[in-house]
């Protein structure tokens, strides 16, 4: 297939896509519509699975990882309420897919990733998308940020077996924090508040992700 016939088709995906499995189901955020619309997932999933990058599902992207399904990524982004003042910290870099779209919505984001592999991966393709607001880590997010500093937002693309505590210290009065929390298949998804450095929270629906593995996560 030559390369605008491919292009064509992917684009046609990514309409589709926002169509019916974002629009048509509880995506209603005109600013995460429109960044779903722009960002493209082919260029965060591995060569043989550009095909498949707007199918609804998680796929492959190396170190037994997997990027997240697109619906989650905009329904996680959604939750996180953006606006173009937030700093972000993002734990679970992975294939930098949702590090972009969070990028395209805030005034900078911080991410961690505990595999160097992919950490170098997506500092590649998002150099090539030309997003520069992002600060990347290699180590264990499970303990926060290596300097100190407190975030407006924090996203964890993994699953935790309860909120880490270093990450709950950083969350800025007023932040807001969503993460997958549980343990093998019944996890929920998370979002919470910080109110007079209360948490707040409240549970949005079932999820399954892959484990934070660290200190304050899972040993394995
Ligand atoms: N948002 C990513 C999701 C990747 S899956 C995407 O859509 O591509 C979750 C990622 O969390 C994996 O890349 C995994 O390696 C990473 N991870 C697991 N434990 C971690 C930890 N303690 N610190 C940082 N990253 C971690």
């Amino acid at each position: 297939m030559d390369e605008q016939r491919e292009q064509d088709m992917l684009d046609q995906a990514r309409q589709r896509m926002l169509r019916n499995d974002l629009r048509g189901r509880d995506i209603t955020d005109p600013r995460v519509l429109r960044v779903m619309m722009e960002v493209p997932r082919e260029a965060f999933v591995p060569e043989g699975y550009r095909h498949q990058a707007y199918a609804d599902g998680p796929l492959p992207i190396g170190a037994g990882q997997t990027i997240s399904q697109p619906y989650i990524v905009a329904l996680m982004t959604q939750l996180l309420r953006l606006d173009p003042e937030c700093e972000v910290l993002e734990i679970g870099t992975g294939s930098g897919y949702q590090t972009a779209i969070l990028a395209r919505l805030a005034a900078r984001v911080c991410t961690i990733e505990k595999y160097d592999e992919l950490s170098s991966q997506a500092q590649d393709v998002l150099r090539k998308q030309a997003i520069e607001n992002v600060r990347f880590r290699v180590g264990d997010g499970s303990a926060g940020w290596p300097e100190p500093q407190s975030f407006d937002r924090i996203i964890l693309t993994a699953a935790a077996p309860s909120l880490p505590a270093p990450l709950v210290a950083q969350l800025a009065e007023r932040g807001v924090l969503v993460a997958p929390v549980g343990g093998g298949s019944s996890q929920t998804l998370v979002v919470a508040e910080k109110y007079r450095g209360k948490l707040i929270e409240r549970v949005v629906c079932g999820c399954r992700f892959v484990r934070l593995i660290g200190m304050h996560g899972f040993h394995q």
